[in-house]
């Protein structure tokens, strides 16, 4: 483990304060989800996953097809497409539009992938102001921070610290109640959508069979960032397409209860194109961005491929016990918890972030609550893998196992198979290893066991043995 990725961590861990926060917000989600999806809520919920997990696999088996079609129906509509292989084309070509076309003010709904390429930096670099519309996002960006959790941006700031950030960065006496401070930032937004020259989204989903962007959102605000300037721009990864709209109707389904337990969000926007003759509103001109940075490497592996099914709904992350504990500015990039564990190392190379796949307990909560049914646990192993046998290869050593674990497997695979004696070295090991004084956890295992213990707590031995429960129930019944 890297030692700024230990330190941000421990950092985590001892904040008090932002441990109770995280805990409560993402155990409030939790909780929305879990009354969002039950059999009264959403009776068909499991064939509905089953059958997204299909659209996708679909989709991204047949994504060239796909791609074309998008293409050709944004176009046939006054739209323009543009491929960006990485963060960098996307940053030049926005930037260079806004500035070929004069514009110096943008307004940005919600997007992650924007995010993930760095877009508001790169436009300031660029001489073009990026003002965050989206109320979480507004939030972190006065605090110049990145989003701590893929649906609740903001999850971290309580309203005393949003009072304190406001009366600083917008000189407006400090207001703690959420209400009115939502007021104060949308006395400060309307403005900007009336000045700017240009709106920037992302896309929830892309519908290849007609080339409409589909956004979901509760504020209203992307729908704003897409019709009140003169400019869209739709930047999204080549992953958000879906063959037909009738697909989404299952996606829809699926999001929105995953994210906040909500049947729908507020607003659900169909994009298609530019303005048309005769219609009242929409902008003058539409791009649509399409962004590989890395996708096409995980698309070529048909193990890990389904990384690519995910449709952010940040479900993953209010489960995780170690996202639940470590917080979103733990993790490096833009995407956090158990996703993005698996997305940022896969989008960036292994060789940029190998310590993210291991934090993970594997417990598998990820894949139980995961709309799409992504097996995380399993591509967490297979990334696992995979930096181990590197960093083998780099140190040059031997990958077959060594003598020692040999012979500590054989033994291991010798022990289960006699009961009596598996029994005995279950006493033994409540002897030999006490728990801590508060009879949790064991903080110092002995001898080379200490590698697990160094980054780790182990669970001490059950004072009773399953073997002896049992008996003791037979006998009971
Ligand atoms: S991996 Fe699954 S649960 Fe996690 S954000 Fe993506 S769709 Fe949601």
């Amino acid at each position: 483990m890297s030692v700024a990725f230990h330190q941000r961590i421990q950092e985590a861990l001892l904040d008090e304060r932002l441990q109770k926060a995280l805990y409560a917000a993402t155990g409030r989600l939790m909780e929305k989800r879990k009354s969002g999806v039950t059999t009264d809520q959403l009776p068909d919920y499991q064939e509905l996953r089953t059958h997204a997990n299909r659209i996708k696999r679909h989709t991204l088996e047949n994504l060239d097809y796909y791609l074309e079609t998008l293409t050709r129906n944004v176009e046939a509509r006054g739209g323009h497409v543009q491929w960006c292989r990485d963060a960098g084309e996307a940053q030049v070509f926005i930037g260079q539009l806004a500035r070929e076309r004069g514009v110096k003010l943008v307004v940005k709904s919600k997007s992650m992938t924007s995010e993930e390429v760095d877009l508001n930096e790169a436009l300031q670099q660029q001489g073009v102001e990026p003002v965050e519309t989206d109320l979480g996002e507004f939030i972190i960006q006065l605090a110049r921070q990145r989003p701590y959790h893929i649906v609740a941006p903001a999850m971290h700031k309580t309203r005393q610290q949003v009072a304190d950030l406001f009366e600083e960065r917008l000189g407006v006496p400090r207001e703690e109640e959420i209400e009115k401070q939502t007021m104060i930032a949308r006395a400060v937004l309307r403005k900007k959508f009336l000045e700017a020259g240009m709106g920037i989204s992302g896309a929830n989903f892309l519908i290849a069979e007609s080339g409409a962007v589909v956004i979901v959102e509760n504020e209203g605000n992307a729908r704003l960032t897409t019709s009140s300037p003169r400019i869209h721009v739709a930047l999204a990864g080549i992953e958000k397409i879906i063959p037909r709209a009738a697909d989404l109707a299952v996606f829809l389904q699926l999001l929105g209860r995953s994210a906040t337990g909500q049947p729908l969000t507020s607003y659900t926007s169909f994009l298609s194109g530019s303005r048309r003759p005769g219609e009242l509103d929409g902008p003058d001109e539409f791009h649509l961005v399409l962004l590989d940075n890395g996708r096409s490497r995980v698309l070529a592996d048909r193990e890990k491929r389904q990384t690519l099914y995910c449709i952010r709904c940040g479900a993953c992350l209010n489960i995780c016990p170690v996202y639940r504990r470590i917080g979103g500015y733990s993790y490096p990039g833009a995407y956090s918890g158990p996703i993005g564990a698996i997305l940022t190392p896969q989008f960036l190379g292994l060789q940029h972030e190998p310590e993210l796949p291991f934090a993970s307990s594997l417990c598998g909560a990820c894949a139980e609550v995961c709309p799409v049914k992504i097996e995380i646990p399993k591509i967490l192993l297979e990334l696992r893998s995979e930096v181990k046998k590197a960093e083998a290869r780099e140190a040059g050593w031997n990958l077959e196992p060594s003598n020692v674990e040999k012979i500590g497997f054989g033994l291991w695979a010798w022990l289960m198979r006699h009961p009596r004696l598996f029994e005995l070295a279950g006493a033994a090991a409540q002897i030999l290893l006490p728990a801590d004084r508060d009879g949790k956890w064991l903080r110092n295992l002995p001898g080379p066991l200490q590698a697990w213990t160094r980054w780790r707590d182990f669970p001490p031995p059950a004072p009773r043995s399953f073997r002896q429960l049992w008996r003791t129930r037979r006998k009971a019944s």
